[in-house]
């Protein structure tokens, strides 16, 4: 179907449902022109509302602003809110229903999880006013790209693909030209059965985990990426490193773009289309960038949502760090920009004199042996020791095990001993997502 029809199916949908993402996206739209001073107005505003919805009708921020001896009015700049305690996973299971509002806004709520890891895993609530806006955000980061309803688009997902979408849903995704593809376990007739399909579709945009659609794109080679004319990757759900990138670019010649998004939040942060590092969904989220111990240009991001009032999550700690952009983007946009989504705080490597290294490290020491090492995971699973697994690939011999050894010790240091393990292949998680760099010290010392 044509974009054009497609678009108009689109809001008369929304429409028939009474959704309200439309409106949304209008007034995002009219913000990328704002100045920096009345979109900060604005985000404060709806901040002082959800801090005092929260005071008001949710039992356990009512008696945390009690505790403390704080009401909402006595926060009038954006440094208060580091009064209030960060909000763990832990805190959530623990307090239960006194997270949820008893005066939700009226109309449709869902049920979400983080999935994650068993004992860390949140339930959560999202009313359809926030829905809505979390789908104003995605698309108004598409339209950067000129992508909309109707442009032919190929999702390629890990494990947690739905196999039987609704009748409607197939309908809709038919009628606006989009495929979705699991991309789990693929052997040698899927490979070609998913490659004709995409020959068929010719996709404009591919959505994708990088480590994914890198490793089907190797398989299928440059020849063939290169037909389907493919004019723009989404990458997310995972880090994404710069050789990836590159490698990604020129296997498909396309622009890849950086997404990041998480199940309690939607679209997080995505790039700006003038190259610019990756643009903070402001006006749907409050992010806070703080110091980390052990760098003094990482921050950890603790998030607080600005539309969800059915379950308010305020000072979230998302457990991802980034490095946070100066100055304004030269696109004009008032969004605050972060140079680079490092990964999950869990997830760096630290050795015993106090140093930290996230998967840029890794990913920037062993590019130079490029294609001789398939895949690697890094493990550290005792404060003294750490395995590399790794999937080694042609002209992997015992000189470049030696020389990789050699690099990772010598960074490292004798307190830090490295383990090399070749294997086969590296499992993805349950998710279909892959972890390049994993912390495993034990449930005592994690906290
Ligand atoms: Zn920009």
């Amino acid at each position: 179907m044509v974009p054009l029809i497609a678009q108009a199916l689109d809001r008369a949908i929304a429409w028939r449902t009474g959704r309200r993402y439309p409106q949304h996206l209008a007034q995002y739209r009219a913000m990328e022109r704002w100045t920096p001073e009345a979109f900060e107005a604005w985000r404060w505003e709806r901040l002082r509302a959800q801090l005092d919805h929260a005071a008001r009708t949710v039992p356990y921020w009512r008696e945390t602003f009690a505790r403390l001896g704080a009401r909402p009015a006595d926060f009038t700049r954006p440094e208060h809110l580091a009064a209030l305690p960060a909000t763990t996973k832990e805190r959530i299971n623990a307090a239960g229903d006194a997270m949820t509002s008893t005066q939700p806004e009226p109309g449709r709520v869902t049920r979400s999880s983080t999935g994650g890891s068993t004992g860390r895993n949140v339930w959560f609530l999202i009313d359809g006013e926030a829905h809505d806006r979390r789908r104003a955000a995605g698309r108004l980061t598409e339209e950067w790209d000129r992508v909309r309803p109707g442009t032919r688009t190929a999702t390629i997902w890990g494990a947690s693909l739905e196999q039987n979408p609704s009748r409607g849903a197939a309908l809709y995704d038919r009628l606006t030209n989009r495929v979705f593809l699991s991309a789990y376990g693929v052997g040698p007739s899927e490979l070609d059965a998913y490659a004709e399909r995409l020959l068929r579709l010719r996709p404009e945009v591919i959505s994708s985990y990088p480590s994914i659609l890198l490793d089907l794109a190797r398989r299928w080679g440059r020849d063939l990426c290169r037909r389907l004319g493919v004019r723009i990757i989404y990458c997310s759900a995972e880090a994404l490193f710069e050789p990836v990138r590159a490698e990604l670019e020129d296997l498909f010649g396309a622009v890849v773009r950086n997404r990041y998004a998480c199940r309690e939040f939607g679209m997080v942060a995505a790039d700006c289309p003038l190259g610019g590092g990756l643009h903070l969904m402001d006006m749907r989220l409050f992010v806070e960038a703080l110091p980390t111990a052990e760098d003094p240009e990482l921050r950890e991001l603790v998030l607080t949502d600005l539309d969800n009032r059915v379950m308010p999550l305020i000072r979230y700690r998302i457990e991802d760090l980034a490095r946070p952009a100066r100055g304004p983007c030269r696109c004009g946009r008032p969004f605050a920009r972060m140079d680079l989504i490092e990964g999950r705080v869990l997830d760096v490597v630290t050795t015993p004199d106090g140093r930290s290294f996230g998967g840029t490290f890794f990913t920037l020491v062993l590019r130079p042996f490029d294609r001789s090492i398939r895949q690697f995971q890094v493990v550290q699973d005792r404060p003294d020791h750490l395995l590399v697994r790794l999937v080694p690939g042609p002209g992997y011999d015992g000189a470049a095990r030696e020389r990789v050894r050699e690099v990772l010790a010598g960074t490292f240091g004798p307190a830090l001993a490295v383990e090399l393990r070749e294997v086969d292949e590296i499992a993805p998680l349950a998710s279909g997502k892959r972890r390049f760099v994993i912390r495993d010290l034990g449930r005592d010392e994690r906290r």
